[in-house]
């Protein structure tokens, strides 16, 4: 993430900034083209639709750092209710998770518990959960959790950084465990203590790692990217592969490629956010293209 979307992310968190977002129109109009809706209904609506023009697709339900037991439980049920829809409409996709939204960070045995709740019901709908990856300062304890539910259950997959300094040594002790691991830039600003900060030695260690995991058939890739170079890189590795890979991209982010890439029979799986909470989701993506954020304030002032 450059120095713009860096500081934009210090504006966002600011409660004004949040305010003008989800309180007016035209904020709530720049969440509709990455979020599928409020409701699991509009998701699964979604995901239908997705699934007809030949992607796969990843459903999280939005929400991140919860801070009681009750917010965990809760979004747990959520996410057990999703696999149940997914079941139940035959859709083709898997969920999405973030560990923080369990109960990690204020009750671990908790956050383990509900992820071990997911991946059972996850295999008895036949399909798989996928860790998101968050800010570097839980790096450690969501690889610690994962690890643990992955060894029993074996249908995880888990999201890896490529800014973060440690990933290549962290990939050493996860694709043991087998499962898919999704590979993305990263989308937290982090200091150079932990994590690259230049796009070339993010798009470098994306490559590095992107040879690293498509060298292995034990595991699944899924190259999380719309940068075109990147994707190439991953292209011209993937015919030596005897293993399943896939690419992986956001809903709403850069369609008429997605659509290209299902048009050339690329393996395509689409992360679809949904739900209320989707202020902090949404201002990631303001902060890796700050042109979304000029299309939000120019809605706004032609308001006024
Ligand atoms: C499926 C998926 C799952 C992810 N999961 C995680 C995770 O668990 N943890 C995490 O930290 N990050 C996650 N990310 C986000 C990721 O880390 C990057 O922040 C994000 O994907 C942008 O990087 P990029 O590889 O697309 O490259 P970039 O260089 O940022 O983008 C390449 C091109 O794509 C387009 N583009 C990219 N983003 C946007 C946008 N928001 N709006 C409009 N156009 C855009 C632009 O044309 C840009 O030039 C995920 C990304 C994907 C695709």
């Amino acid at each position: 993430m450059n120095i713009i979307g860096r500081s934009l992310l210090g504006v966002t968190n600011r409660n004004v900034f949040r305010k003008m977002i989800t309180e007016t129109r035209p904020g709530r109009a720049l969440s509709t083209r990455f979020v599928a809706g409020e409701t699991l209904e509009q998701a699964i609506a979604a995901a239908e639709q997705i699934n007809h023009k030949g992607a796969t697709v990843s459903l999280d339900h939005l929400g991140e750092h919860v801070t009681e037991r009750v917010q965990a439980e809760a979004a747990r049920d959520d996410y057990l209710a999703c696999l149940d829809a997914i079941g139940d409409h035959g859709v083709d996709g898997n969920i999405s998770v973030k560990l923080s939204q369990l109960g990690m960070g204020f009750d671990n045995d908790l956050a383990a518990a509900s992820l071990d709740a997911l991946a059972q019901r996850a295999a008895a709908v036949d399909t798989t959960v996928t860790v998101d990856m968050e800010e570097s300062a839980v790096t450690e304890l969501t690889i610690d959790l994962y690890s643990v539910v992955q060894a029993e259950h074996g249908n995880l997959g888990l999201a890896v950084q490529a800014y973060l300094h440690r990933t290549a040594q962290d990939l050493d002790a996860i694709m043991p465990l087998g499962g898919h691991i999704r590979l993305c830039k990263g989308a937290y600003a982090e200091p150079s203590e932990v994590a690259v900060q230049s796009g070339d030695e993010v798009d470098d260690a994306f490559d590095r790692l992107t040879h690293l995991l498509m060298g292995d058939d034990e595991v699944k890739p899924a190259i999380a990217s719309h940068d075109t170079e990147r994707l190439d890189v991953a292209a011209s590795l993937a015919g030596q592969r005897t293993g399943p890979y896939e690419y992986q991209m956001l809903y709403g982010v850069r369609t008429a490629l997605q659509d290209q890439m299902l048009a050339d029979g690329d393996p395509l799986r689409i992360y679809v956010p949904y739900g209320v909470a989707w202020y902090p989701y949404l201002t990631r993506r303001m902060a890796e293209r700050p042109s979304n954020l000029a299309f939000f304030m120019r809605a706004a002032l032609s308001r006024g």
